[in-house]
Protein backbone atom coordinates (compact mmCIF):
# COMPACT_ATOMS: atom_id res chain seq x y z
CA UNK A 1 0.00 0.00 0.00
CA UNK A 2 1.43 2.88 -1.23
CA UNK A 3 2.34 5.67 1.48
CA UNK A 4 0.09 8.93 2.14
CA UNK A 5 0.50 11.63 -0.50
CA UNK A 6 0.85 15.29 0.72
CA UNK A 7 -2.09 17.19 -0.38
CA UNK A 8 0.48 20.01 -2.23
CA UNK A 9 2.21 17.16 -4.48
CA UNK A 10 -1.60 15.82 -5.03
CA UNK A 11 -2.62 18.79 -6.49
CA UNK A 12 0.87 19.80 -7.81
CA UNK A 13 -0.46 16.66 -9.92
CA UNK A 14 -3.22 17.81 -11.34
CA UNK A 15 -3.86 18.64 -15.18
CA UNK A 16 -6.26 21.76 -16.60
CA UNK A 17 -7.50 21.08 -20.05
CA UNK A 18 -8.85 25.34 -19.97
CA UNK A 19 -11.97 25.60 -22.07
CA UNK A 20 -11.75 29.47 -23.69
CA UNK A 21 -15.26 30.11 -21.97
CA UNK A 22 -15.04 30.31 -17.72
CA UNK A 23 -17.95 27.77 -16.82
CA UNK A 24 -17.95 30.84 -13.61
CA UNK A 25 -20.14 33.46 -14.18
CA UNK A 26 -22.14 36.34 -11.94
CA UNK A 27 -25.83 37.48 -12.80
CA UNK A 28 -25.19 40.90 -11.26
CA UNK A 29 -21.02 41.63 -10.83
CA UNK A 30 -22.47 44.66 -8.62
CA UNK A 31 -23.95 42.44 -6.40
CA UNK A 32 -20.54 41.30 -4.89
CA UNK A 33 -19.58 45.13 -4.27
CA UNK A 34 -21.70 44.98 -1.32
CA UNK A 35 -21.47 41.02 -0.21
CA UNK A 36 -20.68 40.11 3.45
CA UNK A 37 -17.10 39.18 3.54
CA UNK A 38 -17.02 37.71 0.27
CA UNK A 39 -17.08 34.08 1.20
CA UNK A 40 -16.12 33.18 -2.31
CA UNK A 41 -12.50 34.36 -1.64
CA UNK A 42 -12.06 32.51 1.60
CA UNK A 43 -13.75 29.03 0.67
CA UNK A 44 -11.70 28.35 -2.84
CA UNK A 45 -8.67 26.41 -1.72
CA UNK A 46 -7.76 27.07 -5.30
CA UNK A 47 -7.47 30.79 -5.24
CA UNK A 48 -9.87 31.58 -8.23
CA UNK A 49 -11.15 34.63 -6.89
CA UNK A 50 -9.95 37.99 -5.83
CA UNK A 51 -10.93 41.51 -5.01
CA UNK A 52 -9.42 44.04 -7.14
CA UNK A 53 -10.46 47.39 -6.11
CA UNK A 54 -14.03 47.17 -7.17
CA UNK A 55 -15.07 44.11 -8.94
CA UNK A 56 -14.42 40.48 -8.38
CA UNK A 57 -12.06 38.61 -10.23
CA UNK A 58 -12.40 34.82 -11.71
CA UNK A 59 -9.60 32.85 -12.58
CA UNK A 60 -11.79 30.08 -13.63
CA UNK A 61 -8.46 28.52 -15.16
CA UNK A 62 -7.32 27.05 -11.82
CA UNK A 63 -10.84 26.17 -10.92
CA UNK A 64 -11.06 22.35 -8.82
CA UNK A 65 -14.70 22.25 -9.40
CA UNK A 66 -15.05 21.64 -5.33
CA UNK A 67 -18.14 23.59 -5.68
CA UNK A 68 -17.34 25.27 -2.17
CA UNK A 69 -17.47 29.04 -3.59
CA UNK A 70 -21.40 28.13 -4.67
CA UNK A 71 -22.47 27.00 -1.52
CA UNK A 72 -20.96 29.79 -0.15
CA UNK A 73 -22.37 32.50 -2.16
CA UNK A 74 -25.76 30.65 -1.85
CA UNK A 75 -25.57 30.76 2.01
CA UNK A 76 -23.67 33.44 3.09
CA UNK A 77 -23.08 36.00 0.02
CA UNK A 78 -25.33 37.59 -2.23
CA UNK A 79 -26.47 35.09 -4.91
CA UNK A 80 -24.52 36.38 -7.78
CA UNK A 81 -22.68 33.38 -8.64
CA UNK A 82 -23.87 31.26 -11.49
CA UNK A 83 -21.77 27.41 -11.34
CA UNK A 84 -21.81 25.44 -13.62
CA UNK A 85 -19.26 22.23 -14.90
CA UNK A 86 -16.58 23.20 -17.56
CA UNK A 87 -17.67 21.28 -21.19
CA UNK A 88 -17.45 17.86 -20.84
CA UNK A 89 -13.54 16.30 -20.98
CA UNK A 90 -12.55 20.26 -20.05
CA UNK A 91 -11.33 21.23 -16.31
CA UNK A 92 -9.23 19.72 -13.81
CA UNK A 93 -8.35 16.35 -14.40
CA UNK A 94 -7.11 14.84 -11.41
CA UNK A 95 -4.15 12.57 -11.36
CA UNK A 96 -3.73 11.36 -7.80
CA UNK A 97 -7.21 11.32 -6.66
S1 LIG B 1 -19.90 35.14 -2.51
FE1 LIG B 1 -21.11 35.49 -4.36
S2 LIG B 1 -21.92 37.58 -4.16
FE2 LIG B 1 -20.25 37.36 -2.67
S3 LIG B 1 -18.41 38.13 -3.75
FE3 LIG B 1 -18.48 35.89 -4.08
S4 LIG B 1 -19.60 35.61 -6.03
FE4 LIG B 1 -19.99 37.73 -5.32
Amino acid sequence: MAGRIPIAERLGSDAFDTDPTSHLSLSDPKLCATCPGRPCIRVCPAEVYHWESDHLRISYENCLETGACRVACQTLGNHALIWTYPPAGRGVQYRLG
